[in-house]
């Protein structure tokens, strides 16, 4: 008989307890992120889509051999007049990116020619268009909004087999 009340004192009691759980949060303020009106400002080692600036890149070739997936790819010019390789085109397959940051870590320019953005927002409409290629003359964006970072990145490579129609002030 004691132990039939001991189990619905514990039943009782556990019943408290979760009810204590419901009413704190019933009453404390909403945690949920009103996406995409409002955004959370991801924390300085997330890991988003690559950036790339073609004007730090000193060719070395590095990331491309540290990269597990293959999915970078450079080609370069010797240039003998400044004894330096000159950087014709950059590529990142994003499609086989696993995000695992070795390419930036090996990255010998600081700051890092190649490294991670914290843009999460990165979306694709065919297969395509996941390799995304960079060349240094693509002329960079003049101004930039905070949060445009991907915009930026994609100002300049963007996917080798598509060329974007001329402006007609004849910019690319
Ligand atoms: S993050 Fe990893 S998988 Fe992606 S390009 Fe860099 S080294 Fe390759
Ligand atoms: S490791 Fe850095 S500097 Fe070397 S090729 Fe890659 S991005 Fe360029």
């Amino acid at each position: 008989m004691f132990d039939y009340f001991c189990a619905i004192g514990n039943m009782g009691w556990a019943f408290v307890k979760g009810l204590g759980v419901t009413f704190k949060y019933l009453f404390s303020p909403a945690v949920t992120v009103q996406y995409p009106y409002e955004k959370l400002t991801p924390s300085e080692l997330f890991r988003g889509a690559l950036a790339f600036h073609p004007d730090l890149c000193i060719s070395c070739d590095m990331c491309v051999r540290a990269c597990p997936s293959n999915c970078i790819s450079l080609e370069a010019k010797r240039n003998e007049q400044t004894k330096k390789k000159d950087l014709q085109w950059y590529r990142i397959d994003f499609a086989k990116c696993n995000y695992c940051r070795l390419c930036e870590e090996i990255c010998l320019t600081k700051p890092k020619s190649v490294h991670h953005s914290r843009e999460f927002e990165l979306t694709f409409t065919s297969r395509n268009d996941f390799v995304v290629e960079w060349r240094p003359e693509r002329p960079q964006p003049k101004a930039l909004e905070p949060g445009q970072e991907w915009v930026k990145f994609l100002t300049q490579g963007r996917p080798p087999g598509r060329r974007r129609a001329k402006s007609p002030e004849g910019k690319k």
